[in-house]
């Protein structure tokens, strides 16, 4: 890996971050607060929250078995996403690679930010190679993106091919695992501590049933994560979030309860799917969805919507043609879907 100081832009390396009233108390015993022109009425709401998220990250750190150092906590993990992107590549001259096709934000992150955004298709089974993700890349290409269960192919990416992208190249491999809940393969947090150049994204959205309350994760060296803190909005995860989120935690079990759920629901839709006669491919899924490849995914698309069922259609997608993505729901919904399946009539 290269010095994080020659990946980091210069600007952002040099970067004195605004300090807040909040950010300069430690949270050493205090009743009386008049440090951040607040209004004293209006108890819970008058106070500006932890900028830190501390609370949060001290029950999160141990059932993610890192240091509180380690992770970074944004308005979804589309924060981080975009963060990353401002905070290593300079506009109009570094650029990033990724897979193709995979989730749409990391392209519109990167051309917001004027960072030419380098594709590189998977394989027709979905797979990637790592040897063609290096490739792509050049002395400005600053991050490379995976995600894994991929959106919307579903699949896991291969791990010793991450793992050899992560050790080859010498920028920072950002791997998305929105979706790692629903997958057998192990997560990559536990290979922070031996890939220094590895940043990796969960968030509450998916398998904690939170995306309401905007809340993602990042998770790196700490000196990666200081770079994340260091430019983002002073309060970038409200008091309502961080409460939530802690509740969340608490009650962590349930969530399990859910994956497993959604885990049978998976296998009985897919079976399901597979049945049907406008069903051309189901690829098989990690994730919670199915990527479906139909008869004319615009039409079927369009008489879903008629039924009130809303699917996504990616027939525009590389390698997607003609192919919707599913969402696994509850069983009654999935039902609903099948059932308006069976009567569509080719
Ligand atoms: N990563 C992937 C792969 C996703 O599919 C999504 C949402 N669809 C996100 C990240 C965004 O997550 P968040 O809600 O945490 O911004």
């Amino acid at each position: 890996m290269r010095p994080l100081e020659q990946l980091t832009r210069p600007n952002v390396w040099r970067l004195k971050p605004y300090a807040s009233a909040r950010d300069e108390y430690n949270g050493a015993d205090a009743t009386v607060f008049l440090d951040a022109n607040e209004n004293p009425y209006n108890v819970p709401h008058n106070r500006y929250p932890d900028p830190l998220q501390r609370e949060v990250k001290r029950i999160l750190a141990p059932i993610k078995r890192l240091p509180v150092e380690s992770i970074f906590l944004g308005n979804g993990s589309d924060e981080a996403i975009d963060l990353l992107m401002r905070a290593f590549c300079c506009p109009a001259v570094d650029n990033v690679v990724a897979i193709d096709p995979t989730y749409g934000m990391y392209q519109v992150c990167a051309e917001v930010n004027d960072v030419a955004y380098r594709k590189v298709p998977l394989e027709e089974d979905f797979s990637f190679r790592a040897d063609k993700l290096l490739a792509a890349a050049d002395e400005h290409t600053k991050l490379i993106f995976l995600c894994s269960p991929n959106n919307p192919t579903g699949n896991d990416l291969s791990r010793p091919e991450i793992e050899r992208l992560i050790e080859r190249f010498e920028g920072l491999v950002v791997l998305d695992e929105a979706y790692n809940d629903f997958s057998e393969a192990p997560s990559f947090l536990s290979e922070l501590p031996r890939y220094p150049n590895l940043v990796v994204l969960q968030t509450f959205s998916k398998a904690w049933g939170c995306a309401a309350i905007r809340l993602g994760m990042a998770f790196a060296s700490p000196d990666i994560i200081a770079i994340l803190n260091k430019i983002k909005y002073p309060y970038n995860v409200n008091e309502l979030t961080q409460r939530q989120a802690m509740e969340m935690l608490h009650r962590h079990y349930e969530i399990a309860q859910w994956v497993g759920t959604l885990k049978e629901e998976r296998s009985r839709l897919g079976a399901e799917l597979a049945k049907l006669p406008c069903t051309v491919k189901l690829f098989p899924s990690d994730a919670n969805f199915f990527l479906v490849r139909v008869t004319d995914a615009v039409r079927i698309y369009r008489y879903l919507v008629g039924k009130g069922i809303i699917v996504r259609n990616r027939h525009n997608v590389t390698l997607c043609g003609n192919c919707l993505r599913i969402t696994v729901g509850t069983r009654p919904e999935n039902e609903q879907l099948l059932e308006a399946l069976r009567q569509y009539d080719a």
